[in-house]
This record gives structure tokens, sequence and C-alpha cells, in this order.
């Protein structure tokens, strides 16, 4: 088996024929073998329906994972990558504002340079709103000051990568899971093109903005450590800032028999620290939950069925 494209699909039941059908057209003629790692993610509507139609046509070779729940994207794409048996792998979304002709370039610059490990395509220009646009940047320039390892602004998991990678990424079994962050951590070599993405075929999009904001916390302390530092620093500033105002204080009383009418202070004060306190407290819980989460040992995914074909008879 040449190529597998794994895709994760969520509530496209629009969708998943029209992507099939792209993948035919756009493979047609190549000589390639390939399979379509097909995963629903708990879907709602007719998508596992929908597949199940196209895994009994088996027009190319498709398996189906149906995962017992909605476990995520990054997981459906834990669970597709799994099941998916090709020297060369792809992600890419079902709802087609990635083309398949992509992935066909993709593949020819994998077979033409060695060197190359993933090629991971980056979304030229963006057409989300400034609002949106303006988060991603500051996430970005956050994420890369703070982590330890280095991510590009605007790299999607839109990638082909060779079977070693995906033995690599399936090794980093963490259970909260963030695939740009996981990609930089495994390394190899990684090749960048540019592309534009295309509407969405049907549907609307399952991020929202509260969704977005948990994935940029995900990256940042998933990534990083330097959260906790910030919180060490931020009680030595401030327990500095006590002393040095404590001597002023003792210095204005006996030197200068200054009495010191305290109220507003106080009140000021007693709220700066419980403020500290708590936004310190808050890091460190992310972490220890964290560690929680992890320490439960729980897969990643869970899959209620899965269709596969008959290799041999392909
Ligand atoms: N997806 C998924 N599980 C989820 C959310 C999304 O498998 O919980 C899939 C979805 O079906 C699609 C891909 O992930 O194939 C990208 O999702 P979407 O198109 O909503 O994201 P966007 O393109 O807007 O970033
Ligand atoms: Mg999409």
């Amino acid at each position: 088996m040449k190529l597998s494209l794994v895709v994760p699909c969520y509530n496209e039941a629009e969708n998943v024929a029209a992507f099939q059908d792209a993948v035919i057209g756009a493979f047609a003629g190549c000589g390639y073998d390939y399979e379509i790692v097909f995963v629903d993610d708990g879907s709602k509507d007719a998508t596992y329906h929908n597949l199940k139609k196209l895994h009994e046509a088996q027009r190319c070779p498709v398996k189906v994972i149906r995962l017992s729940r909605n476990f995520g994207k990054e997981s459906a794409i834990y669970a597709g990558l799994s099941n998916a048996d090709g020297d060369y792998i792809s992600f890419i979304d079902a709802d087609l504002q990635q083309r398949p002709e992509i992935v066909r370039d993709m593949v020819i610059k994998l077979d033409e340079d060695p060197e190359i490990d993933i090629v991971a395509a980056y979304q030229d220009r963006r057409g989300e709103g400034k609002v949106l646009s303006f988060f991603k940047k500051s996430f970005y320039s956050v994420i890369n000051k703070l982590s330890d390892v280095a991510l590009r602004a605007d790299a999607s998991d839109f990638r082909t990568f060779r079977r070693s990678v995906a033995e690599s990424l399936l090794t980093v079994a963490e259970y909260h899971r963030f695939s740009k962050g996981i990609f930089a951590w495994v390394g190899y070599n990684t090749h960048f093109i540019p592309y534009v993405a295309e509407a969405r075929r049907a549907g609307t999009t399952k991020w929202s903005f509260k969704k977005l904001l948990n994935y940029a916390i995900e990256g940042i302390i998933g990534y990083s450590t330097k959260p906790l530092r910030i919180a060490t620093a931020l009680g030595t500033l401030t327990a500095i800032t006590a002393f040095l105002y404590l001597l002023f204080v003792v210095i204005q009383k006996l030197f200068f028999g200054i009495a010191i009418p305290g109220y507003a202070t106080i009140i000021v004060l007693i709220l700066l620290l419980g403020g500290v306190q708590l936004l310190c407290i808050g890091i460190i819980g992310e972490y220890v939950g964290r560690t929680f989460e992890q320490s439960k040992d729980r897969p990643i995914y869970i899959a209620k069925d899965i269709l596969t074909y008959n290799q041999e008879s392909k």
C-alpha cells in the first residue's frame, strides 16, 4: 500500500461521498495504490450510515473506524493513524477545504526527495475574520516565546509523511493531544508548501471560539513549563515589593512619626495579593490536572466498529 488518507469526520454526512469522489478523481491515472481511512468521530448525523455505504461499494479501498463517542479531531486522527497501512500517510479533512490534488503533489515531493520526511501545507491566506486572525497571530507569538518547540504560524495538520514518522507519532500517546506540537516535537525534516483553503463544501465548522481558546491553552501548557516559572517570578516580585514597602512604612513611622492611614491601601493589597495567588494556583492546577489525566492512563480513543477490507482480494 502506497498511501493512506486519514480522514476525521464529525457530522460530515453530506461531505463524505463527495470527498471520496474528489480523491478518486485526483488519483485517477497516477498509478498509486491508496486507501481511505475514515474515522467517524461520534457523529450525530448520518455520517456512519453514509460511510458504511462507501465501504460496501469499495470504489476504492475504504476503511471505516467508528469511535464510541466524540473524542475530538486529535483523537480521531490518532485512531485513523493506528489503522493506516500506507508507506505514506496523509491527514486531510473531510469537508473538501483541502483538495486531494495537493496530497498528490505531496506524495510526488516525498518520492522525489528522500531527505524530506514530512510535507506540510500551510495556508496562504485565511478567509477568516480579523478578530480570529488577530488571536491566532498572538497565540503563535506567545507559544513560540513560551514553548520548547518551535511552531510555525498557519501550518495546519494537513500533512503527508513517511511510515517512520507515523510510527513516531504513535509512540507519543499522550492524552491531551495537540498535533502541531507533537509534529514539532518528533522532529524530522519538514517541507512546507502553501495552499489555499477552499470554502467548506457543506455543514459548518466545528471550531467555536471557546474550542480554539482551549486548543491554545493546550498548546502552551502541553509544551512548556514556563508558565510555572512565571508564577514563581510573579511571587518573588510581589514578595520583594512587599518587603520594600514594609521598610518604607517602618522608616516613615520611626523617624518621621507619620501615622499611616491604611484602609484603602490594605484593601487594594489584599485584592492584589489574592489575585496573584489565585492566578498562580490556577497555573499550577493546569499542570496538576494534566498529570492526573495522564496518570489514569486511559486510551486515546475507543473504536466501536472497525470496517476493513480484504487486502488480498483488492
Ligand atoms: N472533526 C472531528 N472531530 C471533531 C471536530 C472536527 O473529527 O470533534 C473533523 C471534521 O469533521 C473535519 C476536520 O476535523 O473533517 C476539521 O474540522 P472543521 O472543518 O470543523 O475545522 P476547520 O476546517 O474549520 O478548521
Ligand atoms: Mg474545515
